[in-house]
């Protein structure tokens, strides 16, 4: 089975290649089929947004199509920065997860290592053109560091300390995260489902 991913991050589609090869789901990024747009996230939820993305590229490939949507509640800050979390410090370059990690990093400088508790939250939309629509949620729960640690991954890696690890997302190695992370938990989720189909 052949599946549009609605991503141009190369994280995020190399997490959803290898869990979604295990059930011979072939993924394709837009950039494979020659689409290059950005799609407004609108929503409100995770859910909103992953089936808006996933819609928009049903709709302009014909095919079936995927998306996440995806980002980190941390419960000091009563979840934020939730579905903001790509632009939470207003930046929109390069340097935007720098940004991002700086403001996090700031907000919380007082706070003690107990009260640091968050997660990672992943919801991913499949999309058929049959208009069947699918969502599956998935977590990983951590706390917030002090500082960055840790050169891999992306986004608030280096500042998310895995529960029961000791290490941060950017320390582990991709393979390891794939196994673990709230994208790999929603898409075994999608998997389950998808099998039963
Ligand atoms: P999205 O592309 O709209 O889903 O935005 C997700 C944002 O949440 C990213 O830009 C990151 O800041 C953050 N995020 C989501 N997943 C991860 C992850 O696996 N590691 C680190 N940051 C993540």
């Amino acid at each position: 089975m052949e599946i549009i991913a609605a991503t141009n991050n190369k994280h995020k589609l190399e997490e959803i290649k290898e869990i979604l090869s295990e059930i011979d789901y072939e993924v394709y990024s837009l950039k494979d089929v020659g689409i290059n747009i950005e799609i407004k996230e609108t929503g409100n939820t995770f859910e909103e947004n992953a089936l808006i993305k996933a819609r928009e590229i049903c709709k302009l490939t014909g095919q079936v199509s995927i998306a996440d949507d995806s980002g980190l509640e941390v419960e000091m800050l009563d979840g934020r920065p939730g579905v903001y979390s790509a632009r939470y410090a207003g930046v929109d370059d390069e340097n935007k997860d720098k940004a991002n990690n700086m403001k996090l990093l700031e907000e919380l400088k007082d706070v003690s290592e107990d009260k640091r508790n968050a997660r990672f939250c992943s919801v991913i939309a499949i999309i058929f053109p049959n208009g069947q629509e699918l969502t599956a949620r998935g977590y990983i729960k951590g706390k917030i560091g002090y500082e960055e640690k840790g050169d891999n991954g992306f986004g608030y890696d280096p500042i998310f300390i895995i529960d029961g690890l000791d290490k941060t997302m950017a320390e582990i190695g991709m393979e390891e995260k794939n196994k673990i992370s709230h994208r790999a938990n929603a898409l075994k989720k999608m998997k389950d489902i998808l099998a039963k189909l």
